[in-house]
């Protein structure tokens, strides 16, 4: 059960360290023990497991993976907030932190050097908002042998994550996410159980990642940036997004020979689509 993640001790701990709460590092910190232990639930940690944290803050969810997990690895940007954090968590042993930016760390390198012994790892985090998306297209990205995401983000993200095809949700980060996990929200959280409480609502979303996706693309790079072609405008076709980049008779050869109508937008196509329009550029485009 929770010690700090309580609306009492985190007020407490801001006001007896002075602590001023950096907006800018996204800095919302979680005061419902009950979310909290609905967050490592749906992580199903055990003491055989290690986990990755993402901005430990005060420490209120590092607290109860400490409890429940072998070991916690936790990447912490902000130095003022580090010393608070390790008084918090006094009396436990497993964990280390790392002072570093998420977005610069060689978490490979940090996973054999502190979790070489543990064949399960997950990273568990409440995410700084302002870098979601960077955060989860770097970790997917990046074929780290890590088996499972459980992750609190802002509502809208969370809806995208796990949006269907033909839905205004769908977008770029869907598919790239259905390529490489299944995803599943597993809790929608108020922004009122948050000190100082955000001006977006949040939900916790599990991530099962793939060991092998069942469709597989050539080139993930290549195929990440033909994502994110298709989409660069939601009400122009499939057809004039292709065009921004590749030469009209290519694009339109290459549907023809797919099947696909240059008329339709991108949100009703499914991941198999964009990964073989991607294959398709990969042995046929010039460029
Ligand atoms: N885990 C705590 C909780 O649930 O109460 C705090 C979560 S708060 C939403 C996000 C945390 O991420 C903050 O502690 C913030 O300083 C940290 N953070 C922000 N940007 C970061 C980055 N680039 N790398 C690592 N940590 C970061």
């Amino acid at each position: 059960m929770s010690r700090i993640g309580t609306p009492s001790f985190v007020e407490h701990a801001i006001k007896e360290h002075k602590f001023n709460t950096k907006k800018w590092y996204g800095q919302n910190f979680l005061t419902d023990a009950n979310i909290l232990n609905s967050i490592v639930d749906a992580a199903e940690v055990t003491k055989e497991d290690a986990v990755i944290e993402i901005g430990p803050g005060l420490g209120a969810l590092t607290e109860v993976l400490c409890e429940r997990a072998g070991f916690v690895m936790a990447y912490e940007i902000d130095h003022e907030i580090i010393p608070i954090l390790k008084k918090n968590l006094i009396g436990f042993l497993n964990y280390h932190i790392i002072e570093q930016d998420i977005l610069k760390a060689n978490i490979l390198e940090d996973m054999e050097r502190h979790l070489k012994e543990y064949k399960h790892i997950y990273i568990v985090a409440n995410l700084p908002y302002y870098i979601t998306t960077p955060i989860l297209l770097g970790l997917l990205s990046k074929k780290l042998p890590i088996q499972r995401y459980v992750m609190m983000m802002q509502l809208e993200v969370a809806n995208r994550i796990c949006g269907k095809p033909a839905t205004k949700e769908y977008n770029a980060l869907s598919i790239w996410v259905e390529y490489k996990a299944i995803a599943k929200k597993v809790l929608n959280v108020p922004r009122t159980v948050f000190v100082p409480a955000p001006n977006v609502d949040s939900a916790v979303v599990r991530l099962d990642l793939y060991d092998t996706p069942p469709i597989m693309v050539e080139d993930e790079v290549l195929f990440n940036e033909v994502l994110r072609l298709c989409f660069t405008q939601r009400r122009k076709t499939l057809y004039n997004n292709l065009c921004i980049k590749y030469d009209k008779n290519f694009v339109l050869k290459m549907l023809e020979c797919l099947s696909i109508s240059p008329s339709i937008r991108a949100e009703v196509l499914g991941v198999k689509d964009f990964v073989q329009m991607s294959d398709y550029i990969t042995h046929n485009s010039q460029k």
